[in-house]
């Protein structure tokens, strides 16, 4: 017989049950255009030393500041220098080159004069009799970013936009990263209709699948299915058993609490999912389920009520997702609550907010409160949700809360 699953637990207790089951996904190798979103498996070394050679960054004329020391202002244009070009060298030091921003810096020249600055005439370039130079301006010096060998990027890192442009300054045409799992989400209940389905008086409409699997495409996972069940055991089993048996992770929604028709914590039993936790003291989202499969197969089972089903995604599902992964540890963000909050119940409080970032430069979270769990269209323009702990049932304005991003 399994161990019956903890129950009511603590927030804290539940992040950590979810963090040592997860399992480590293997790697897999991508091209940088499907890796969006993923886990870096491997340290990104440099190709190169950056800048790979002595870089012009300014359109003018590259001279020998020993020139310019000695009082000449007055030069000899030899040619162009254009970026991508091999470098061009002045015969001495009475010639300049013309050069342009990203071109080598020709052999011979230590200083480039923007040309803003100088007035040509004919093969003569004059630098203005009001400028003075200093001696090896606009050079941007061979590895005087990084040398070749030196670490860009650490594995455990999720490659965004910046990241990618790294990846790329690297010279990958591929990398190594945490592999996708194939995720199932599922909504069950009895009352739920797809959108653009016709839809009796007494139905709603099916929200939760959509706003999951929105969240996880967000994140990158790019293999995400989504089905609706009915409250019928027999169905349950047949169905959930097939999406457990073709999918590293299921993410369930509803069913989970303590009505006549919640089958879904029966449902993982027969199918042999190992339950390592049932309900976590914290509102909303206190049915939360959490097992895993002996071959490490995951399943989260949400509570139903569309804001619980959301949060409860946000601060366990995709955190979990991300160690499996291979991410590293990301440090918690906090911001400060704009106005006070009362909160009495011995729960933790996940709590919607808007992020104001005004013009005095400091980032406020802005409560918007929803009437109920069901309550979810007050969530439209938040950016994420604040976590208030519990042991305490009055927050300041002001109050430093832990912030999580939808
Ligand atoms: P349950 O957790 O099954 O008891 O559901 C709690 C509440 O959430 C009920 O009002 C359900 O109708 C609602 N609910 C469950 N699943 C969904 C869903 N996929 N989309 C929108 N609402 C849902
Ligand atoms: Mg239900």
């Amino acid at each position: 017989m399994a161990a019956a699953p903890r129950q009511r637990i603590s927030v804290e207790e539940a992040t950590a049950l979810i963090a040592a089951a997860m399992p480590r996904w293997p790697a897999r190798r991508v091209t940088l255009e499907q890796a969006l979103g993923a886990v870096l498996r491997e340290d990104l070394l440099a190709e190169r030393d950056q800048p790979p050679f002595d870089r012009v960054t300014m359109d003018g004329i590259a001279v020998a500041s020993g020139a310019l020391a000695g009082g000449r202002r007055d030069f000899e244009l030899a040619g162009t220098q254009a970026a991508g070009a091999a470098a061009l060298a002045i015969a001495d030091a009475g010639q300049c080159l013309e050069v342009m921003t990203g071109s080598v810096l020709p052999a011979g020249t230590d200083t480039v004069i923007p040309v803003e600055r100088i007035t040509r005439s004919g093969r003569r370039a004059v630098i203005a009799a009001d400028y003075s130079p200093r001696a090896g301006q606009f050079v941007h010096r061979r590895g005087s970013d990084h040398r070749q060998g030196e670490r860009l990027l650490a594995a455990g890192s999720v490659i965004g936009p910046p990241e990618m442009a790294i990846l790329a300054l690297g010279g990958r045409a591929e990398v190594s990263v945490g592999a996708w799992p194939r995720i199932a989400v599922i909504s069950t209940g009895d009352e739920l209709v797809a959108p653009g389905a016709p839809i009796g008086a007494a139905q709603i409409r099916s929200s939760n699948d959509l706003a999951i699997a929105a969240a996880l495409r967000r994140r990158g996972f790019p293999e995400v299915s989504r089905s609706l069940l009915r409250d019928d055991p027999e169905q349950l089993v047949r169905e959930i058993g097939h999406l457990h048996e073709t999918n590293e992770v299921l993410v369930l929604s509803g069913g989970v609490s303590m009505g006549q028709f919640d089958h879904v914590p029966a449902t993982l039993a027969a199918l042999g999912v190992e339950a390592i936790f049932h309900k976590v003291l914290q509102r909303p989202g206190l049915p939360l389920w959490f097992g895993r499969s002996s071959d490490g197969r995951l399943v989260f089972a949400l509570p139903g009520n569309p804001v619980s089903s959301l949060v409860c995604l946000v601060r366990y599902v995709l955190p979990g997702l991300a160690l499996a992964m291979g991410a590293g540890e990301r440090p918690a963000r906090y911001c400060r609550l704009s106005a006070p909050v009362d909160f009495t119940a011995d729960l933790t409080c996940f709590l919607p907010v808007m992020l104001a970032c005004d013009d005095d430069g400091e980032v406020t979270a802005v409560p918007r409160p929803t009437n109920t769990s069901g309550d979810f269209v007050a969530l439209g323009g938040t950016d994420g949700f604040v976590e208030l702990p519990r042991g305490r049932d009055h927050f300041p304005a002001g109050y430093a809360a832990r912030f999580h991003a939808w």
